[in-house]
């Protein structure tokens, strides 16, 4: 009942900020059975009204909407409206106390339901072990992970089949395989090798050895290369990117032909269950795993592969960014072979500061915007998200070595990578019209 309370009081607070127009909009939209009288009725029962709401000194100029009585009892119990026939004359200004026994009546009916949910599922750990994380699940969006660590890119084969969430995965696969990239499959994908600590040079080496197989040198240079030093902060307002969390990939728009987004969420339902095949997932896993991308359950369905991947462990906090997968995957990974993984990477997560490459807070990074609001960035809209290009799994199915994907990560040194925490979308979206 206290939670209940105060978010009516914050409903409240809401709701004195709307204007006329505002009122009428939620009428409509939630179908509230409430009219506004017509000038003659007001005419009719001028007298009644103005005796009835003291605070009002001229009817003429305020709305009245006629709501059943039982509807606005408080304003009954502090006789400030004027009733007739079972109706409740309540004028414009009163209207709050409609909607708040609506609210409250819905906040009642969906605590009910939360709680039946929640004893429901309360024998599934993945859903425990989510609903425990979540008072620190908003915390965590505000925040990027990064690592002080720097990952060779000859681990990336490796370490895409082993600590990769799946978006990434799709994203390498494809690149090695077509040589190519689209420019929001690039953004997506360089940005996370940037936070997962593969060097400026590193990544321009890697995008280049893959698109040299198709175009030359030159064309390279000239086309991509800046757009790589783009996005570790080294051309045009020199902002460093930080990479993309799962709401804004989530909330990306995949067209033909592009590999970006989430695979959870945009591969369909079919073309997600070849890629897992292919990948070397059980059935059982794949079937879980595609069922919960199919509600919806995006977050879950990562955690699932996960944990698929990684011998049925779980990951200590909620998937809620690709690069807080890939660290808490190579956490363990260390944890259980420790001399395999040299120079564990260490998950520091950024909140506040934003750092150069040495370190040092930078001067060159303009207003500060928080990570979770970046889903808005404006990726192209193209409808069609399948992705037929991926449904010809030629793997045969069977669990995937571990071993194999224990990769040493070299740990060459502990100066942070200059991953901060603020992201420019203006910049993002300059970057994303100039597609190649
Ligand atoms: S849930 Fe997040 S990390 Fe997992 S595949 Fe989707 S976007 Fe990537």
């Amino acid at each position: 009942m206290w939670f209940i309370n105060q978010e009516v009081e914050f409903f409240k607070l809401r709701f004195s900020s709307l204007d006329k127009e505002g009122v009428e909009k939620l009428l409509c939209m939630h179908k509230i059975d409430c009219q506004q009288i017509t000038p003659e009725e007001k005419d009719e029962l001028k007298e009644e009204l103005h005796s009835s709401t003291s605070k009002i000194t001229n009817v003429d100029i305020v709305e009245f909407y006629k709501v059943p009585f039982r509807k606005v009892t408080d304003l009954i119990k502090s006789r400030k409206v004027y009733i007739s026939q079972g109706i409740a004359y309540v004028p414009h200004t009163d209207l709050v106390s409609v909607f708040v026994s609506h609210f409250r009546k819905n906040m009642q009916n969906g605590m009910s339901h939360a709680r039946l949910s929640v004893s429901n599922v309360c024998d599934d750990e993945r859903i425990i072990s989510f609903l425990d994380s979540l008072p620190g699940y908003f915390a965590g969006m505000t925040r990027v992970v990064w690592t002080t660590t720097t990952t060779p890119i000859d681990k990336l084969n490796e370490l895409s089949k082993s600590s990769y969430p799946m978006c990434m995965r799709v994203l390498h696969e494809a690149l090695k395989n077509n040589h190519h990239l689209r420019n929001s499959g690039r953004i997506q994908y360089g940005l996370f090798l940037k936070g997962i600590g593969v060097t400026m040079e590193d990544s321009m080496n890697f995008w280049k050895t893959e698109f040299t197989k198709k175009l030359d040198v030159d064309k390279f240079e000239k086309e991509y290369g800046y757009a790589i030093r783009h996005l570790y902060g080294k051309e045009g307002k020199q902002t460093n990117y930080t990479p993309l969390g799962c709401p804004k990939i989530i909330a990306s728009s995949v067209g033909p032909g592009e590999y970006h987004g989430c695979p959870y969420k945009h591969m369909d339902h079919e073309s997600l269950r070849q890629k897992l095949f292919s990948f070397g997932l059980s059935a059982a896993n794949i079937t879980e795993i595609a069922e919960l991308a199919k509600d919806w359950h995006y977050n879950i369905a990562c955690t699932t592969y996960f944990k698929a991947l990684h011998n049925n462990r779980l990951p200590e906090k909620p998937v809620i960014h690709p690069n807080g997968y890939f660290l808490e995957s190579r956490n363990i990974m260390a944890k259980d072979s420790p001399t395999e993984v040299e120079g564990k990477e260490r998950q520091t997560q950024s909140s506040s500061q934003n750092l150069t490459q040495s370190g040092r807070l930078s001067d060159k990074i303009g207003t500060p915007n928080r990570i979770d609001r970046n889903s808005g960035t404006p990726l192209r809209n193209i409808a069609t998200p399948s992705r037929s290009s991926d449904r010809t799994p030629t793997t045969p199915m069977r669990r995937i070595d571990r071993t194999s994907m224990m990769t040493p990560v070299k740990s060459v040194k502990a100066t942070p990578k200059r991953i901060e925490n603020h992201l420019n979308d203006d910049e993002i979206a300059e970057l994303m019209s100039e597609d190649m």
